[in-house]
């Protein structure tokens, strides 16, 4: 069932464990998505990027919804960006939208989020927002200090914005590291004691389990995968293309075709989120 972010938030804080928020962009990553958390038994959001077809995710939602009625999941703008984008995203039924501020100094960050927490919560609609930048991780070793997080900072943004829960950078990175991933544990641990919302992960992917669960013990509730699942897919794509086009294959062999490649992708999108699952310790707690 489509339900608002905060409420599966709120469940994992008190539960102690983390929900995925894998990107979906097509129907077959959401129902890949849909699917892992289905078979798991497991709550998930949906991570929509604006690129992607704000109003076909929407439309597309509300009939997996259907197909799949005992999932919990949140359909969640991911990294907001235009005010039109959010605007478009909260017509379309999402359960929640991010505003994504992180790059503007603190007070402009407050009032454009306070201002979508307004309008969202006015119908329902739950907020993420970020505070701190998570950067590229092939700039990591550059940028990964001067964008974490400060906790008196943390303490009064929330309390003046509204959010419902707060992106947080406590030493991840979007995209593949150049380097290695270290993460600021005390740090996480003093945000998550200042503030009551639940807190969210960036940059999942290529972090590494042992760090990603060890967050997750230490108050992160939502956690950001693309990079990871989309890499599965990719190897998944990749090794049928090279088995049907491999110089001894006789030509004439009937190829797979190009929806039966989406579904093997999304196959593999589906495993590689499944893992996930049980490393955040969300399975049967749908
Ligand atoms: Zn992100």
């Amino acid at each position: 069932m489509l339900t608002p972010m905060h409420e599966l938030l709120q469940d994992a804080k008190q539960g102690h464990y983390g929900i995925p928020a894998p990107n979906v962009f097509s129907r077959f990553t959401m129902e890949a998505c849909l699917q892992a958390a289905d078979e798991l038994n497991a709550p998930v959001i949906l991570g929509c990027p604006g690129v992607f077809g704000i109003e076909e995710m929407g439309e597309l939602a509300r009939f997996y919804e259907r197909r799949y009625p005992k999932v919990p999941f949140a359909l969640n703008l991911d990294h907001g960006g235009p005010f039109e984008h959010i605007i478009r995203a909260i017509r379309a039924g999402f359960s929640s939208v991010m505003v994504d501020r992180s790059t503007l100094p603190y007070d402009q960050n407050v009032a454009e989020s306070k201002e979508v927490v307004k309008i969202a919560h006015a119908v329902g609609v739950s907020v993420e927002a970020e505070l701190g930048h998570v950067g590229q991780g092939n700039e990591y070793e550059e940028t990964r200090d001067a964008g974490l997080t400060h906790p008196e900072e943390a303490a009064s943004f929330v309390e003046e914005t509204g959010v419902d829960c707060l992106a947080v950078a406590v030493g991840t990175s979007h995209g593949a590291y150049k380097g290695t991933p270290h993460l600021e544990y005390d740090l996480l641990s003093t945000i998550a004691q200042s503030v009551d919302v639940p807190l969210v992960l960036h940059g999942g992917s290529g972090t590494g389990d042992d760090l990603i669960a060890k967050a997750i013990a230490c108050g992160i509730q939502k956690v950001n995968l693309w990079t990871d699942l989309s890499q599965a897919s990719n190897m998944a794509v990749k090794a049928a293309i090279e088995a049907d086009y491999a110089p001894d294959v006789d030509p004439n062999k009937k190829k797979t075709n190009a929806c039966q490649y989406d579904e093997m992708g999304a196959a593999a999108y589906k495993e590689a989120l499944k893992h996930y699952m049980h490393v955040f310790g969300c399975v049967d707690k749908a």
